[in-house]
């Protein structure tokens, strides 16, 4: 269902005036974490001088040690409903558990599911069989056909408003977190019809290389860019390494703004 050879047009996702694919690529910007009412204020308040319409926030956390910030859990998503109708702006969030499917769909505009849970199959299906769209990020080491498949996994049960986000994979490369697969943006355009999108956070893990890597993901086609932001990075719960603060996110999106591609 997700071929290319099944429809040809794009789909196009409309979260209330704000879309996704077919046209002019977004900008989804938030912190790693949702943390705090004021820090995801703080940051919502910054995105919407800048002219951003989306915004991420996680609330449920897969974090490598259990010893780890887990996240504010439902709390989260309630701070992010709240301070999004303050400004105005959409809402991605991960859920990890199906049993939280449908209850996030109250709170936020989009449900992310995490790389790590990319073939959660359970969870996929959860994910068809709500309305709500879904940004389905590709697997630590998944190969582009899983990923396409995992889709498949969500469209087959009724839910067509899937978009795919490529976020860097497993490779011996260490100068980067993850490495950044630039070509799968192309294929998954060429082999899909779903809006495809670069994580240039998590892919990269540096600061640094944001603006390089986001203008590369737009030139390939991509239909949008998600990029972490935090008031106070080195204070972060998660990802303080890897977030941008709130000058930084300025800077990084006018140079991507800068060449014209979005
Ligand atoms: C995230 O976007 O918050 C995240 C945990 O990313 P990933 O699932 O790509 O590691
Ligand atoms: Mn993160």
């Amino acid at each position: 269902l997700v071929s290319r050879k099944e429809k040809q047009e794009d789909t196009i996702i409309q979260l209330g005036d704000v879309t996704v694919g077919g046209g002019k690529p977004i900008m989804i910007a938030g912190p790693c974490s949702v943390e705090s009412y004021k820090q995801v204020r703080t940051v919502a308040a910054a995105l919407k001088e800048a002219g951003i319409t989306v915004m991420r926030g996680g609330a449920f956390k897969p974090r490598t040690s259990p010893y780890d910030f887990q996240g504010l859990g439902i709390e989260g998503l309630k701070i992010l409903k709240e301070v999004a109708s303050e400004f105005g702006l959409k809402t991605i969030s991960e859920i990890v558990d199906p049993a939280h499917i449908e209850l996030a769909c109250d709170y936020i505009d989009v449900i992310q599911i995490g790389a790590r849970n990319m073939q959660n199959f359970e969870l996929l299906k959860a994910a068809g069989d709500v309305k709500t769209p879904i940004l389905l990020k590709r697997g630590l080491a998944a190969t582009l056909d899983e990923f396409v498949h995992a889709a498949e996994y969500i469209v087959s049960r009724g839910n067509t408003q899937v978009m795919l986000i490529e976020r860097g994979i497993r490779t011996y490369e260490k100068a980067t977190r993850n490495t950044l697969d630039i070509s799968a943006v192309p294929i998954l355009k060429q082999e899909t019809h779903l809006p495809v999108l670069v994580d240039v956070t998590h892919s990269t893990g540096r600061k640094d290389i944001l603006a390089p890597c986001a203008k590369a993901a737009l030139a390939a086609g991509a239909d949008g860019v998600m990029v972490e932001v935090h008031p106070d990075p080195a204070t972060a719960l998660s990802d303080a390494a890897q977030q941008l603060n709130i000058p930084q996110f300025h800077d990084f999106y006018a140079e991507v703004k800068k060449s014209g591609l979005m």
